[in-house]
């Protein structure tokens, strides 16, 4: 077989990765048919596809190039690293500097009383580390019937058998026998959609006191922990109403559970600060990291835990429990230099002062588009709901085949923006420059124009 390179004709690239390649969610039929978008490069927040277009990526990859592409540094920092030593894993009593110098960075830049991280190789797992830890942490406390963890209806939280179950997103349940033991589902707080004739406090004060009606069905001491998204990102970006948080933390702290903050998108200064739970001043005892913690540039995720909780599990003896590329020395030197470029570059302090007050008035002002009958942001991650009926909130009969139609149409005018049914979602690269969100913006209007 001739080497497959960039410079192959496009139409024999997609044939040859629709003929041996499964993408992850999409229908293998239609990739056959259509053709994958096939991208050779990128540069800043632009991507380049094999026909040379050029498109301006506002989803950050998979809401993870935080510090942009193309940065050699981090490039350097890996090639570096697997000169010296590529790999060797953390299990029985063996470590590395990568991964000592990162986990000691981390208890850094974390909230107070956060020194303590485990790592995976992504999201996903890590969060099926969260499972396993909330609930060995309340078996050794003796209190092995504490077991259901508690999350919500679309919220997501990976694709392996545990982040899928925590995940409140049904076609995923469907597929594979899903949720696995012991995981309830309460309503997501998405006002919009589902807040019919309540204010949004008032509805967020309800959908976080199902939290406590949850608790009050099982019992507490059946409960782990509750686990969520500061911001549900893949759901659509859905920001809570103001009183959600302050009450479920609430609620948390009055029934002796363990509160999971899932920081995989709102970590490494998406919502403007490094933390979502900082944002949202939330105090979770696990945050799930992954995505911006290496801007994507290698795959990597992991459990912060907090002192308490990881004190008592480091004091039960062996957590049997781990993965192969657990602290993995290229990934974690490549999150390490990542972390010193969005520290040094003051990535974070520029998204919250300039860049996100910059983006939010013009996302907002998008609810003069006809189409749109909200627009929510916080920070680097925002959405506009499409209706037909701005008034009452109504949702198109068609769902989902406009928010298809729109981002086919941000395709042929340059953007990536994505679409979860009618929601139009973006959570570009932090240091998109002002210019380019005067881009972002003007194709994204053109898009909603042609769409409508
Ligand atoms: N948690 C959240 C909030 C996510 O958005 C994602 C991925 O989008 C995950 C977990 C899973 O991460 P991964 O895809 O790295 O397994």
């Amino acid at each position: 077989m001739n080497k497959i390179t960039n410079h192959m004709p496009t139409a024999e690239l997609q044939a040859l990765d629709a003929a041996h390649h499964m993408h992850p969610f999409t229908a293998g039929a239609e990739l056959a048919k259509a053709g994958a978008r096939v991208i050779t490069s990128a540069d800043g927040v632009m991507l380049t596809d094999s026909e040379g277009k050029t498109l301006l990526d506002a989803m950050a990859g998979l809401w993870c190039v935080n510090i942009g592409y193309g940065r050699n540094e981090l490039a350097e920092a890996a090639a570096r690293q697997m000169r010296e030593l590529p790999y060797y894993n953390t299990f029985f009593m063996t470590t590395h500097v990568p991964v000592i110098a990162l986990s000691a960075k981390l208890a850094e830049l974390a909230p107070e009383g956060f020194n303590n991280v485990f790592y995976a190789g992504s999201g996903s797992e890590a969060n099926d580390t969260n499972i396993r830890m909330v609930r060995h942490y309340w078996s050794a406390k003796g209190q092995p019937e504490k077991k259901i963890i508690i999350s919500r209806k679309n919220g997501y939280h990976g694709s392996t058998l545990g982040g899928a179950s925590l995940g409140g997103m049904i076609p995923m349940h469907q597929q594979g026998g899903l949720p696995i033991p012991d995981i309830h589902h309460i309503d997501q707080p998405n006002w919009w959609a589902e807040g019919g004739d309540m204010s949004p406090e008032d509805f967020g004060l309800e959908r976080a006191r199902q939290l406590e009606a949850a608790i009050n069905h099982y019992g507490e001491d059946k409960i782990a922990a509750f686990i969520a998204e500061p911001v549900q990102g893949a759901g659509g970006v859905i920001v809570p109403p103001e009183t959600y948080w302050p009450e479920i933390q609430r609620i948390c702290d009055a029934h002796d559970i363990l509160l999971i903050a899932d920081e995989v998108i709102c970590g490494f200064g998406r919502t403007g600060n490094w933390f979502g739970s900082t944002t949202y001043n939330i105090k979770p005892h696990i945050m799930t990291i992954a995505k911006g913690l290496s801007s994507g540039y290698a795959p990597i995720g992991g459990s912060l835990v907090c002192d308490e909780v990881a004190d008592v599990i480091n004091n039960a003896g062996d957590f049997n429990h781990g993965y192969t590329y657990s602290g993995h020395p290229v990934s974690a030197a490549v999150a390490l230099e990542n972390l010193r470029i969005l520290e040094e570059e003051g990535i974070v302090d520029t998204v919250r002062d300039e860049t996100a007050p910059y983006l939010k008035e013009k996302w907002e002002a998008l609810t003069d588009h006809p189409l749109i009958g909200q627009a929510s942001i916080s920070g680097m991650m925002a959405s506009v709901a499409m209706t037909p009926h701005k008034e009452s909130r109504a949702a198109f009969k068609t769902s989902g085949a406009l928010g298809y139609y729109c981002r086919t149409r941000c395709f042929d005018n340059g953007l990536v923006m994505r679409h979860v049914g009618d929601r139009m979602i973006i959570s570009p690269p932090l240091v998109i420059k002002k210019d380019e969100i005067d881009t972002l913006m003007d194709r994204a209007v053109k898009s909603l124009d042609e769409t409508y």
